[in-house]
């Protein structure tokens, strides 16, 4: 029997539907939760993701702002952005859109993000974080394929995790929640070689390389869940993941589709972390303002 296939976009609309929830409650306490996307430049696929954020905030109702620079704007003005931004309480979330132009220096510009707004999750604080199980801000791709997971009601625990791609933003992250859920990851990146033993291996496959095609149905295990995580866009304008669709369904027991897999769950668990955060915020003021009480 081929795959169930998981309809990330269904899961997603799902959990906006929380968030809506989530956001009256705290427009009806105080204000809606805010977030701030900082671009620099004009690369194309950028806009389009910055644009899909905003629209996915006016859904749930979170107050969005973006701030664009020219790829001339210097790195001490965007810092200066940024600290002005963490300062500003009615900001719960600061994203700067990657990637950056090539003369910005990537850490100075995530570490200069306030720890408690950093809802990308790529600040070194919420990095430290995931190390030891123990996050603020899970970053949201590797936070929204825990939920699918969590969604379907597959086990992780005991099973051979096997997460292909080792970037900062995907790769790593998912293989860190993964173990602590106490799977047993294995993490291959383009160096590694026979791939395809340690994909055989994987009860849990998880794809994120940026390689259309580079998982076929002969690579995995009968009945693996594969989540797809690459987004490809192929010369003739389609968009593919990294998984030979058809093959890999026809051995696997889960399958997430490109599009309408994990993508739509990235921008969700976004919205997610910047309403975690606006909760964080009010609930620090009701403590700091009882414990003012206390001492008068
Ligand atoms: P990235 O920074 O380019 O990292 C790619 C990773 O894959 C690297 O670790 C690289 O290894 C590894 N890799 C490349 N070719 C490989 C091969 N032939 N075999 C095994 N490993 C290989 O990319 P990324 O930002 O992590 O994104 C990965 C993919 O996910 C892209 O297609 C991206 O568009 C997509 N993505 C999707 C979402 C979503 O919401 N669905 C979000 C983010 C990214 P080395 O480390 O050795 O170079």
């Amino acid at each position: 029997m081929p795959a169930k296939i998981i309809d990330g976009r269904a899961v997603a609309a799902s959990v906006r539907e929380n968030c809506k929830h989530r956001v009256r409650l705290l427009e009806a306490l105080s204000r809606p939760p805010g977030l701030a996307v900082i671009m620099v430049g004009d690369d194309p696929a950028s806009a389009v993701y910055v644009r899909n954020k905003m629209r996915a905030c006016d859904e749930v109702g979170i107050r969005s702002q973006r701030i664009l620079y020219p790829d001339t704007v210097t790195e001490a003005e965007v810092i200066a952005c940024i600290d002005a931004l963490g300062r500003d309480d009615s900001v719960n979330g600061i994203l700067v859109q990657l990637p950056l132009p090539k003369h910005f220096n990537l850490e100075k510009i995530l570490g200069a993000i306030n720890s408690e707004k950093d809802v990308d999750g790529f600040h070194l604080y919420n990095v430290g974080g995931l190390v030891i199980g123990n996050t603020v801000f899970p970053p949201c791709t590797p936070y929204g394929v825990m939920r699918l997971l969590e969604h379907e009601g597959i086990e992780v625990a005991g099973r051979n995790a096997v997460v292909v791609g080792a970037s900062n933003i995907v790769g790593k992250p998912m293989a860190l929640m993964l173990m602590r859920q106490e799977a047993t990851v294995s993490v291959c990146h383009a160096k590694t070689r026979k791939l395809r033993e340690y994909t055989e291996m994987a009860d849990i496959l998880v794809v994120a390389a940026g390689c259309p095609n580079l998982i076929t149905g002969e690579m995995i295990k009968r009945g693996a869940v594969v989540i797809d995580v690459g987004i490809n866009r192929l010369a003739d304008g389609r968009l593919v993941g990294d998984c030979d669709f058809e093959s890999v369904r026809s051995r696997a027991s889960y399958i997430t589709p490109v599009p309408g897999g994990v993508g739509p769950m990235t921008v969700t668990m976004l919205l997610v972390n910047t309403i975690s955060s606006a909760e964080r915020a009010r609930q620090r003021l009701l403590q700091q303002s009882s414990e003012h009480a206390h001492f008068v």
